[in-house]
Order: structure tokens, then C-alpha cells, then sequence
């Protein structure tokens, strides 16, 4: 028992300046040394040097349609105290990413492949449930995330004046761990029922997106041509569809088992 101490005492020196709190998306306390606060600068550092590189989509309808899609999966999120923006940005890859404080960016290409609002919707709960589960600030204070705050600085040293595709394009390329993407779309469906979508179009929409980058795959892409798409931020696609299916039927197919990777 007394060898119990010690270890306690350094715990506590090392945790000094963290802070505990729910997470309401994750269930789980959690201890965290980035407040909220730290979290929106952090995230609103990046953002700006996104929106200095990639363009915005100059169609207001456009724009208009995916913001009221995130404001109802907002509306039932479990991190309401956030100020979430939506914004859709002119690039033809299917792509979409968020930042930590909720910045939720959609690539003009995904929209453009998107069936309907609930496909759509898919995309967005998910996006959003990266922010509310705080899997960025988590892999940031792991030490994973040390592209992440490389972005920051980056970001701020460039400001307005920078050019060329750096941190934006990097921003659109950071990704999650697999833990992390099937935790996504399970908050993500949950928050598309709650919202009043229907959460099959998280289904629709991984398959759609399983077949884009089973194309991709064997498409002829010159050496070192490298575009942030869906499918490298967002790997492991086949695992996912088994996560969906299981979490709106409660049972996968069977083919899915056999093709399982071990
Ligand atoms: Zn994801």
C-alpha cells in the first residue's frame, strides 16, 4: 500500500494544470490541459489561414443549405456551448474536415456527389462529432497531434499575406485514428435521428464513398500528385460500413465478416 503514495503525488504534480470534465459526446470524464478557450483560438488560428487559401463557394444557396443542415445537428449536439461555422469551399475533391472549436468545412466536390440533405447531413454529423468527442484536442495533447500545432504556428506566422496552398491544404489532410472515425459515426448517427434525418444516408453515403475510392485507387495519378481527399483523411471505410450497419440494424451483413480484415 505505501508505494501507492508516491505514484499518486506525481500524478498530481503532473496533472496540475489540467482540468477534469465530462465529455458528454464520449461519456467519459476526461482530463484535459486545453481549455475551451485555448481549443477556439487554436481552431480559429487555422481557420483563418484556410479561408486566406481556399476559396469559399461564391453560391449563397450552397452555402445557405449546408449551414441549416449544421445548425440542426447542432441544435442536438452534446457541445452546445461552441459556436459552430459551416462553410463550403471551392475544391472539386470530395473532401470534408473540421478544426478543434468547431470549424466545419465541405468541399464543393462532396456536395456535388452528395444524393440529398441526409447524405449530406451524414457528413456534417460526423464532422461535427469529431469537435464534440474533441478528437483533435486529444490527439494534440497526446503528442499525435504535433501537426496540428505545427498548423497553429504556421498559421500564424503567414497571416493574411500568405500564399500558395500551405496550411489549408495540410488542415484538409490531418487524420483521425480509427477509434476515432467509427466513435464519429456513431455520434454522427445518433445526432442525425435526433436532428431528424435519416441516419441510412450515412450508409448510402460510405458506400458511395467506398466506391469513389476503389476508382480512385486504380486511376492513373501523376507522381507526387497528392489532393487531400475524403478517403486519406478517412480511411478505413470498409470497417465504418460495419460500424453504421450495426449501430442503425444491430447486426452487419455477413459478407461484411468474410471481408473483414483480421
Ligand atoms: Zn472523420
Amino acid at each position: 500500500m505505501t508505494h501507492a503514495l508516491p505514484m499518486l503525488c506525481v500524478w498530481l504534480v503532473a496533472c496540475a494544470g489540467c482540468q477534469s470534465q465530462m465529455n458528454l459526446a464520449t461519456q467519459q470524464e476526461e482530463y484535459t490541459i486545453t481549455s475551451t478557450s485555448k481549443e477556439v483560438a487554436l481552431g480559429r488560428k487555422i481557420a483563418r489561414q484556410v479561408h486566406v487559401e481556399l476559396p469559399s463557394v461564391a453560391d449563397d444557396a450552397v452555402q445557405q443549405r449546408v449551414r441549416a443542415i449544421g445548425e440542426r445537428i447542432v441544435a442536438v449536439c452534446d457541445r452546445k456551448e461552441l459556436v459552430y461555422t459551416f462553410e463550403v469551399i471551392e475544391d472539386p475533391e470530395m473532401n470534408a474536415f473540421s478544426l478543434p472549436g468547431g470549424y466545419v468545412f465541405v468541399n464543393r466536390g462532396l456536395i456535388d456527389r452528395a444524393a440529398n440533405d441526409d447524405e449530406l447531413a451524414a457528413v456534417i454529423a460526423h464532422e461535427v462529432a469529431h469537435v464534440t468527442a474533441r478528437h483533435a484536442v486529444k490527439r494534440y495533447e497526446s503528442g499525435l497531434g504535433m501537426q496540428l500545432a505545427q498548423l497553429a504556428a504556421v498559421a500564424a506566422r503567414q497571416g493574411a499575406a500568405a500564399s500558395g496552398l500551405g496550411v489549408g491544404m495540410r488542415a484538409a489532410q490531418l487524420a483521425y485514428a480509427r477509434q476515432d472515425e467509427l466513435e464519429a459515426d456513431r455520434l454522427g448517427v445518433k445526432y442525425m435521428k435526433a436532428a431528424g434525418f435519416d441516419p441510412r444516408g450515412m450508409l448510402s453515403f460510405l458506400k458511395k464513398l467506398h466506391e469513389h475510392t476503389r476508382q480512385r485507387n486504380t486511376a492513373y495519378l501523376p507522381r507526387g500528385v497528392v489532393r487531400p481527399q475524403y478517403a486519406l483523411t478517412h480511411p478505413y471505410i470498409p470497417d465504418r460500413l460495419r460500424a453504421v450497419k450495426e449501430t442503425l440494424y444491430g447486426v452487419a451483413d455477413y459478407i461484411d465478416y468474410l471481408n473483414a480484415p483480421n
